[in-house]
């Protein structure tokens, strides 16, 4: 058992008063702080805010040179491409609650998706500029057949209305299930909502938990798809950014931790009143034996830089046949034109699942058919492969894991919510606010910037 560092110092103050955070006598060192949070992806940086927001001092420690974790973007010949398939949705609640976040921009998809299936690309939820609840699902109601628009449309806006509690209280099934479910015909079914919840879930058989599968429809029910502008790892560098100076530090890799120290690779011992371990799943349970490793998700992501822009404008495709191994692929540049450089075109296709050697030559002979153009000359920027890119969600699966494991003691990531950007940051306030309720502090209350929607 590692032992308690002496002196050890007690937690900065804070305390309300009249509604504002009053922070007094804040003090971290290099080899102390009140938190020592163990990763900076998005799930530690978020919850560092929430922790010195509420005058916390914080210490993140980060094993790689960068902080994001799986949110990475690499810079290739002026493109900017994300390692992950990033779909974010307007409509996530942690985007808006997140403090630090601000001058985020997020970039929106045209409304809906396009959908195609037998030779043709039908778009759903077209042009009506969908931004708050219901706008997609109402959309719906005047896309053509053959998809039972009554039925879905009516679904839908039914899940854009409904709550986390009543959500809950469904019997739970799998996505699949929960497709099914729907009632409708199984064409509409298999070619609209089997892709689209492929997409959203990175899970091609549909056996994650139909909980998991409401909440990401209700998300695309209620808002717009999107990504952050300039690349998915433009949020984290942000979340980092704005964090008092010295909070991150990266190239520090904790080998070992308890409530009240952790031991690094390169700084020797780091004191702390409490530890939260906001690693990836199986990074997770090195340092907490007992955390049970999931199941995981491949995903693999592949970048083109193709000569003209195909015929898709910035819209979300989806393969209604599911032909190939793409499960989603968009002309990204024309989302964001900030990912390519001027007058180039880049698009961006994501693979659930195993990823055979050769994966480029299946994919270009499906994206050829999905945009109705030739693929031979398009050039493969990069191929990223995750074999552990999200945890497997089958039911059942609690969306609320538990993040306090004992006072002093807490665990985020998306590992403890849903696997995703948003299950993610939601573990982090989870978990800040488990730290803060045995620390007697308040979680702040200030008002923060929120991300703009473009
Ligand atoms: C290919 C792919 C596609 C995806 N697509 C989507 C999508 O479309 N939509 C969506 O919402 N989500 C998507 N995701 C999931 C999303 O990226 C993750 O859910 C989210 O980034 C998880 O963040 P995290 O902070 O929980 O974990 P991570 O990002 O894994 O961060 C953990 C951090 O801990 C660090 N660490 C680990 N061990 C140590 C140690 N011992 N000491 C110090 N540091 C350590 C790691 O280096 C890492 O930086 C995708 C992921 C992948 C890989």
């Amino acid at each position: 058992m590692p032992r308690l560092l002496a002196g050890t110092r007690p937690a900065a103050t804070a305390r309300h008063q009249g509604g504002a955070v009053l922070r007094t006598a804040q003090h971290r060192t290099a080899q102390q702080a009140d938190v020592v949070i163990v990763g900076a992806g998005i799930a530690g940086l978020a919850a560092a805010h929430h922790l010195t927001g509420a005058g916390a001092t914080v210490s993140v420690l980060e094993a790689d040179s960068r902080v994001g974790g799986r949110m990475a973007t690499d810079e290739v010949d002026g493109f900017r491409l994300d390692r992950i398939g990033q779909l974010l949705s307007t409509a996530h609640p942690e985007l808006r609650r997140t403090p630090g976040l601000d001058g985020l921009v997020l970039r929106a998809f045209a409304p809906g998706v396009l959908v195609h299936s037998g030779g043709r690309r039908r778009r759903f939820a077209e042009g009506r500029g969908a931004r708050g609840a219901l706008t997609t699902a109402r959309a719906l109601a005047s896309a053509p057949r053959p998809l039972d628009q009554a039925r879905l449309s009516a679904a839908l806006a039914r899940l854009a209305t409904t709550d986390d509690g009543r959500l809950a209280r469904r019997a739970e099934t799998t996505a699949a299930g929960a497709a099914a479910a729907w009632g409708l015909p199984a064409r509409s079914s298999d070619s609209f909502l089997h892709p689209l919840l492929t997409a959203l879930l990175l899970d091609r058989e549909l056996g994650s938990s139909s909980r998991v599968a409401d909440l990401a429809l209700r998300d695309f029910a209620r808002g717009r798809l999107c990504l952050p502008e300039g690349g998915c790892g433009t949020l984290p560098e942000r979340l980092a950014a704005a964090l008092p100076p010295g909070t991150v530090r990266t190239g520090v890799h904790v080998t070992a931790a308890s409530t009240s120290v952790v031991s690094t690779k390169e700084h020797g011992e780091i004191g702390c009143r409490a530890l939260l371990v906001a690693t990836g799943a199986r990074a997770a349970a090195e340092l907490l034996p007992g955390l049970r490793v999931p199941d995981f998700h491949p995903v693999t992501v592949l970048h083109h830089s193709v000569p003209q822009p195909p015929p898709v404008g910035s819209s979300l495709v989806l393969d209604g046949d599911r032909s190939g191994p793409v499960s989603h692929t968009a002309v990204l540049s024309a989302v964001d034109p900030t990912r390519a450089p001027a007058g180039r075109t880049l698009v961006t296709s994501t693979v659930p699942g195993r990823s055979p050697a050769g994966i480029d030559r299946p994919v270009r002979a499906q994206l050829s058919a999905l945009y109705g153009v030739p693929t031979e000359d398009w050039e493969l920027l990069a191929v990223h492969h995750d074999p552990e890119a999200v945890p497997a969600m089958t039911p059942p699966h609690d969306p609320r894991r538990p993040v306090r494991v004992l006072s002093g003691l807490y665990v985020c990531g998306d590992h403890r919510d849903t696997g995703s950007a948003q299950g993610a940051l939601r573990s982090a306030r989870r978990a800040a606010h488990a730290v803060l309720r045995d620390f007697g502090m308040s979680p702040s209350h200030l008002p923060h910037g929120l991300p703009q929607v473009a």
